[in-house]
């Protein structure tokens, strides 16, 4: 009995199987007949393959970033910010957000502590409005020469790599603690737009590029798309930030300090030049050199030119 019904599976199955063949074959031939059209279908499987390899390659960044993090990875770490940014990760445009209706927080912590200085240049150019030219500038313009290592500002990950007629080569890299970093008039791009970086990973190298009229990095910090002043986190003389942490103000306007950004924590650096004593510097700050020698856990007086000490 059981016998029979194999029997009959199998001979049904035969002829169903050929069947189907058939009509793959009919439609096979149907769809060569028709190649342009049907080509969408065939991409399909081409789409899908390429979709494999983007999760492989995607697997394999993050087994980087985890081998990295000591394997505490955190979704955040995959795209920066993302729940911040409105699931917003757009790779073309440097300012996608420009009349974008999305939630803004207002307010919140920024944590600069994992900084590194883009460029050692000092300041030539500082953000804010130029009479001259009747227009806002929305960076602060960094001196270097032609070639100069560009880094990256705060680990993160690249967002846009472009040739922009005013930025000229220009790359945008958002942040882990909400910030996006802008840095013009480049003379070679040494990233690819979803790359990884770390705090002072060379990005770039300087240069002329775009509406410039002199090697110069053209250094923008905005957050949420709103452009902040980089002085104001960055000191650009002493090669340090300010502060460790700032609270951002989405109506800065209405706040007391009139500011986008206000320092939270207090604790502030300052890098030695030659010349600098305790003395200077506990004046410069308003502080005393005990106080100096206390945080810094000093037990001589003499400083060392580059070496950095907190203030505050
Ligand atoms: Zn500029």
């Amino acid at each position: 009995m059981s016998k029979a019904f194999l029997y009959f599976l199998i001979i049904f199955g035969t002829i169903f199987m050929s069947e189907n063949a058939d009509a793959r074959t009919k439609r096979h031939h149907s769809r060569k007949s028709v190649a342009r059209v049907a080509k969408p279908i065939v991409r399909t499987t081409d789409d899908l393959l390429a979709d494999q390899v983007r999760i492989n390659r995607e697997k394999l960044r993050l087994d980087s970033v985890a081998s990295l993090k000591d394997n505490s990875y955190e979704e955040d770490d995959l795209y920066p910010a993302l729940d911040l940014y409105d699931n917003n990760w757009n790779t073309s445009v440097v300012h996608p957000l420009k009349g974008k209706q999305m939630y803004r927080p207002d307010s919140l912590v920024i944590d600069v502590s994992g900084f590194y200085m883009p460029t050692m240049g000092d300041v030539t150019s500082e953000y804010g409005y130029r009479k001259r030219f009747h227009r806002n500038h929305y960076g602060t313009d960094l001196k270097i020469q032609i070639g100069d290592p560009i880094h990256a500002a705060f680990d993160g990950r690249v967002r846009v790599v472009a040739r922009q007629r005013g930025y000229g080569n220009v790359i945008v890299i958002r942040h882990n603690n909400g910030l996006e970093t802008v840095y013009g008039h480049l003379s070679k791009h040494l990233v690819i737009v979803d790359q990884y970086v770390k705090a002072g990973d060379i990005i770039a190298l300087g240069g002329n590029t775009g509406r410039s009229t002199g090697p110069h990095l053209h250094f923008e910090t905005r957050f949420l798309g709103t452009p902040i002043n980089p002085e104001e986190i960055f000191d650009f003389t002493n090669k340090v930030t300010h502060m460790d942490s700032y609270v951002y103000y989405e109506n800065a306007n209405k706040h007391k300090s009139n500011k986008a950004l206000e320092s939270v924590v207090g604790i502030a650096y300052h890098k030695v030049k030659s010349g600098d004593t305790l003395f200077s510097i506990a004046e410069k700050y308003g502080t005393k050199i005990s106080v100096l020698k206390k945080i810094n856990k000093l037990r001589k007086s003499k400083l060392q030119v580059g070496q950095v000490i907190r203030t505050a």
